[in-house]
């Protein structure tokens, strides 16, 4: 019985390390070593107007995807414009979450009518963050938040998966 159960621990503990090497290799590989220190608090979150996760930002950093989703609540933007940034972009309709491109067929939203955000690719809700800082200022620890906003929001270069 003993030895499964330590077998079980040592692989675990193996993943954790390899888990944790990657982060800390994507957070300093985008000069961001900073990222690694936020616990996910969620007070950042509460600051913004537009109702982004900047805890979201710092982990597209750690996972080296701008392309990760992080929640944006509160943005609005009119039907093709939304469409124009993604059509897969989550929208609040009602009381539902759903895909934009699936509200416009089940809605019949017309291209100047307003509809409101939910989730979106990080580098897209970066694009669209007004750089007030109020999440900089609501970080307990003090985290550079707009050094991963830019980053994020800066044009890719090509065969890049990150943002520089
Ligand atoms: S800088 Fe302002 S708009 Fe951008 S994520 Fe932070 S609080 Fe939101
Ligand atoms: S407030 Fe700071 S530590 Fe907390 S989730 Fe936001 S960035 Fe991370």
């Amino acid at each position: 019985m003993k030895r499964p159960a330590l077998t079980l621990n040592t692989t675990a503990m193996l993943l954790l390390t390899i888990f944790l090497g990657l982060l800390g290799g994507h957070a300093l590989a985008n000069r961001q070593p900073w990222a690694l220190t936020c616990y996910d608090c969620k007070a950042c979150g509460a600051a913004c107007a537009l109702g982004i996760d900047p805890q979201g930002f710092v982990a597209a950093q750690l996972a080296n995807d701008p392309d990760l989703p992080i929640y944006a609540t509160n943005i609005r933007l009119n039907v093709r414009k939304a469409l124009a940034l993604d059509p897969e972009l989550e929208i609040t309709r009602g009381e539902r979450h759903l895909p934009l491109r699936q509200a416009v067929t089940q809605f019949g939203l017309a291209p100047s009518e307003e509809v409101v955000t939910y989730r979106m690719k990080a580098r897209h809700a970066a694009a669209l963050c007004l750089e007030c800082a109020a999440c900089e200022k609501a970080c307990v620890l003090e985290l550079p938040l707009l050094r991963a906003i830019r980053q994020l929001k800066a044009p890719q270069p090509a065969g890049a998966t990150h943002a520089k």
